[in-house]
């Protein structure tokens, strides 16, 4: 048995056969035509490029239909590059150079394209490799008389085993046949991750190598809870994996019974449990797993993957759809987050040494003001209809926020000016992942109208540990004691301000550590919607009289360690006591 660590991506837990996406084997032939045999050459490239685009329009509105138009746009790209005149002539030359048959032209110019790209400085055309390779398999297939669509036509459950997932692949998946999703690339928020989770499939990424160390037809296990793959294991591993499975949809089944229930301790305290979400066809997931509202839109994920930047309308357009599926519960919308490892190849930004420390968040905003602006207008417009609040990412200092809000106000006018309706009392919050910007919480809470405590990225400056640097994870702990006197400093400054402090990294979201955030007073916890029912259960568990003892007797161990023995004894009710 193989034991592989990666990056828990989508919970849930599968077992099944393993088929490998990319071990397809073309066995491109290569031969000489005669010279009359050009022309033959070039109508069954017509009749392929036409066969390709015919299957990818079919495949966008198939898209469309299952999980909307925005995420379509894959398929236009690949449409455009199937009629892009460098690839086509490229392909055409080499038929009519050297004479060879049109799979080894179509071949040869996909290679070469995607080496090019691959090697290229230039992130946006790297990124474009992939999709060229995609182009160039689909029109192969079409040569070769294969079909693409094995992943629709899965006759057994599969697990799927791929480098990486274009978000073609997923599209085509039969989701009652595909049980799980296992890759070599991809982080948590890769688009890979991001569709496992809306599509409810168990999926572990960032594996580095499970392409290289498995073999089609392995039995494996996917537990998308802990990161943790197996292949071939035994029939006792198996068999308790089989029991952790029927467990979970128990649990999971069970918990979702409470989505109707509210957050609320034995002793009466009221907690407001909230959805993070990346895109909007996650609201649905949102709202199932009974979250009270949006506690975090991560907007940047409307920027990504695409060579141009959302105008206005688009992003109105997205903002105001969540914004009506929400009402009347809060949708906060985080404004543009991208650098550090979320980078954004249409702004042509220099390379950094230190991107999360560099030109990120509200600093690239800032600066790249009248993108800010835009993306500003489209939320307020949005704001209509619904109950949106604002907040900043990655404020470090009191001059970003009255710089961001200045900008805000300005915009605020030019909409008042052309008599564009918007919700004139909405509320504009900041986000605390910046050390600095716990230190003087006190001071933020007099000109912000709420907190928010991003973990991810606090946990990383306070402890100076890239958070997505895998060699130094073991020192990533949410208990060290520096971490909660920090999340203490937040809620006190914000409590003091009268504030609500709401705290939307992962650490919300780990059921574990409920009692002792709901002693330290958190209000609100923002996670992934599936964490909600777990996280929940435990609250209406909890006595608050409880879990402020819990929160005041962790403050006084002095390692991680320590801290998640005690809760660990806390919560479950053994072993160590506090110093
Ligand atoms: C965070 O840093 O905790 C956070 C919620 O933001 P992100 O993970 O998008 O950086
Ligand atoms: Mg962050």
């Amino acid at each position: 048995m193989l034991e592989l660590k990666g990056i828990a991506a989508s919970p849930g837990i599968a077992i099944g056969k393993a088929f490998f996406l990319d071990k397809e084997d073309f066995a491109i032939k290569r031969y000489t035509v005669p010279k009359a045999g050009i022309k033959q050459e070039f109508s069954r490239l017509d009749a392929a490029l036409r066969d390709s685009r015919k299957e990818l329009n079919e495949l966008r509105e198939k898209m469309v239909r299952s999980i909307g138009l925005k995420n379509a746009r894959i398929f236009e790209a690949h449409l455009l590059l199937l009629g892009d005149p460098i690839f086509i002539d490229k392909i055409r030359r080499t038929i009519k150079a050297s004479r060879c048959n049109v799979e080894a032209a179509v071949w040869e110019a996909t290679e070469e394209i995607t080496d090019s790209f691959l090697r290229s400085k230039d992130q946006f055309l790297q990124e474009r490799a992939a999709d060229i390779h995609d182009v160039g398999r689909r029109i192969l297939h079409k040569l070769l008389g294969r079909e693409r669509e094995i992943l629709a036509d899965l006759k057994e459950e599969t697990i799927v085993v791929a480098a990486d997932l274009a978000p073609s692949d997923t599209a085509q998946m039969r989701r009652e046949k595909v049980i799980a999703f296992v890759t070599d690339m991809g982080g948590r928020t890769s688009h890979t991750a991001i569709m496992a989770r809306s599509l409810e499939i168990p999926a572990v990424v960032g594996l580095k190598d499970i392409t290289q160390k498995a073999d089609p037809g392995d039995i494996i296990v996917v537990d998308g809870n802990t990161g943790t793959v197996l292949v071939n294991p035994g029939e006792d591993v198996l068999l308790r994996y089989k029991q952790d499975r029927e467990k979970f949809i128990e649990i999971s089944t069970g918990l979702s019974q409470l989505r109707e229930q509210p957050a609320i301790t034995v002793d009466g305290h009221r907690v407001s449990l909230m959805a993070n979400i990346e895109v909007p066809e996650e609201v649905g997931s949102a709202l199932q797993y009974g979250a009270e509202g949006i506690g975090l839109y991560r907007t940047e994920f409307l920027f990504l993957n695409r060579n141009d930047l959302p105008d206005e309308e688009e992003q109105f357009e997205a903002y105001r759809n969540v914004a009506r599926l929400m009402d009347p519960r809060p949708l906060t919308i985080r404004t543009l987050d991208l650098g550090g490892d979320k980078f954004l190849s249409q702004l042509n930004l220099s390379q950094e040494i230190n991107p999360s420390l560099g030109f990120r968040g509200i600093r690239l905003c800032l600066e790249l003001a009248d993108i800010f602006r835009v993306q500003l207008r489209a939320i307020l417009r949005a704001s209509a209809f619904g109950n949106l609040k604002i907040m900043y990412p990655l404020i470090s200092g009191m001059d970003e926020l009255r710089r961001a809000n200045r900008i805000l106000d300005s915009v605020r006018e030019e909409l008042s000016s052309q008599g564009v309706e918007f919700n004139r009392g909405l509320e504009v919050g900041v986000m605390i992942e910046v050390p600095s910007a716990v230190m003087i919480a006190d001071l933020l809470a007099k000109e912000a109208k709420f907190f928010s405590i991003g973990t991810n990225d606090l946990i990383q400056y306070a402890l100076g540990i890239d958070r997505v640097n895998e060699k130094i994870a073991y020192l990533y702990e949410p208990l060290h004691p520096a971490v909660l006197r920090l999340v203490q400093r937040v809620i006190a400054g914000g409590h003091n301000a009268g504030i609500k402090v709401s705290m939307c990294g992962e650490m919300a979201g780990d059921p574990f550590f409920v009692p002792l955030l709901v002693g330290m007073g958190l209000d609100e916890f923002s996670m992934g919607p599936f964490s909600i029912p777990a996280v929940k259960q435990v609250i209406n568990n909890t006595k608050l009289s409880e879990a402020k003892i819990i929160a005041e007797k962790a403050m006084n161990f002095s390692t991680a360690g320590e801290v998640e023995s005690f809760l660990k004894a806390a919560v479950l009710g053994v072993g160590a006591s506090a110093p």
